[in-house]
């Protein structure tokens, strides 16, 4: 006998109060949240002034990354309002979460791709999943134009993070960092793509501070990749690049909301070069022991440039002049995993060479 459904574990069972659900609601779940808040000795060191630097590891989440706390809000009420298909567009990781989490509910997932455009440990993700894949012919602000389009009709619901429940299931990774720090950080940096998760982060800080939860809220801090700038710029980009394909996005959804969150909680917006992207997931694998795909590491990235950042004066910098001993959280949204071929292709890693035997093998290594 068990105490509680077995599938009960994830953040809507954690966060049941804090969550638009209620007893009738079915938990479609894969016992996502609850990832790891590591702290980071070296990043802390490089922070200096007796700052403490923590990497909230959501690509430790059941599909790799943390649209999976979205998506068990989603799909949990797309169940509760009796829908049999959903589709979303996707850079990626929205599309294996669907994939993943209409399954468990027993719906149909439709996905639109932009065409060349997926990393193929997340296009494989959709797949495996048992999906409906189409790629279509232009990007993803595209895919997700048409999904509004397709989504006002009543047999397919939308779960994209203009899905309010999206952005619900998103917001406990604050309360998380809020429940094991004992209070809200003073930093919170992101990446920022459709811009969804620096939303949700937010409404989750605001909530637990409003509840008593926490004496303080954090300047909330994104970078977004060079190429792929339209908050920073304060522009549509229309034709999106980088390296970082989770974030390669040039007409956030959530744009609105996310100016409202750096504006309200007196934080910033910056970029990061694809070269700094790269050179920070290499960085923090190497580090720290820590594998993240290149969209994640926009906020390593961002920290690291701000640290060694000597322009003068510089508006957007999030650690210049911080108090001595502020804490910082610094969310890594996705697994390394997922995308391989980018640090393949930035740097040659090939295996040294041996004879089968011991003396052959130490004499490589040096001994
Ligand atoms: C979705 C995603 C992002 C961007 O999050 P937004 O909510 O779109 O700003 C960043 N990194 C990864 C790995 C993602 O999957």
């Amino acid at each position: 006998m068990f105490r509680q459904p077995l599938h009960d574990r994830g953040v809507i069972s954690r966060y049941r109060s804090f969550l638009p659900v209620n007893d009738t609601t079915p938990v479609v779940s894969l016992n996502e949240g609850s990832t790891p808040l590591i702290h980071s000795a070296k990043l802390s060191a490089l922070t200096g002034r007796g700052c403490e630097v923590f990497i909230k590891y959501e690509g430790l989440n059941p599909t790799g990354s943390f649209k999976d706390r979205g998506m068990t809000m989603a799909m949990s009420k797309a169940a509760e309002a009796g829908k049999k298909a959903v589709i979303c567009a996707s850079t990626g990781n929205t599309s294996a979460a669907a994939a993943a989490y209409a399954t468990r509910a027993g719906m149909e997932c439709v996905v639109l791709l932009p065409a060349g455009k997926i990393s193929a440990g997340k296009l494989a993700q959709a797949f495996v999943y048992g999906s409906k894949v189409i790629a279509i012919d232009g990007n993803f602000d595209d895919a997700l134009d048409l999904v509004r389009k397709i989504g006002e009709r009543d047999d397919f619901e939308v779960v994209n993070s203009i899905n309010p429940f999206r952005i619900e299931g998103q917001k406990t990774a604050s309360f998380e960092i809020i429940d094991e720090l004992g209070d809200a950080p003073d930093i919170h940096i992101l990446p920022v793509g459709n811009a969804g998760n620096i939303t949700a982060y937010w409404k989750g800080y605001e909530e637990y501070a409003a509840m008593g939860k926490a004496t303080k809220k954090p300047r909330m801090t994104g970078f977004q990749a060079a190429g792929s700038a339209p908050i920073f710029y304060n522009k549509v980009v229309e034709h999106p690049e980088t390296v970082a394909t989770a974030i390669r996005i040039g007409n956030p959804a959530s744009w609105d909301q996310a100016k409202a969150a750096i504006r309200d909680s007196k934080g910033s917006i910056d970029i990061v070069t694809d070269q700094e992207i790269l050179d920070a997931q290499a960085w923090l694998a190497a580090n720290e022991g820590i594998f993240i795909e290149p969209g994640s590491a926009a906020s390593v990235a961002g920290l690291l440039k701000c640290l060694d950042c000597h322009r003068e004066p510089c508006a957007t910098c999030p650690v210049r002049g911080i108090p001595e001993g502020s804490t910082l959280v610094l969310t890594v949204t996705g697994h390394g995993l997922k995308d391989i071929d980018a640090p393949l292709k930035h740097r040659s890693f090939a295996p040294l060479q041996a004879a089968n035997s011991m003396e052959a093998v130490l004499h490589t290594l040096g001994y």
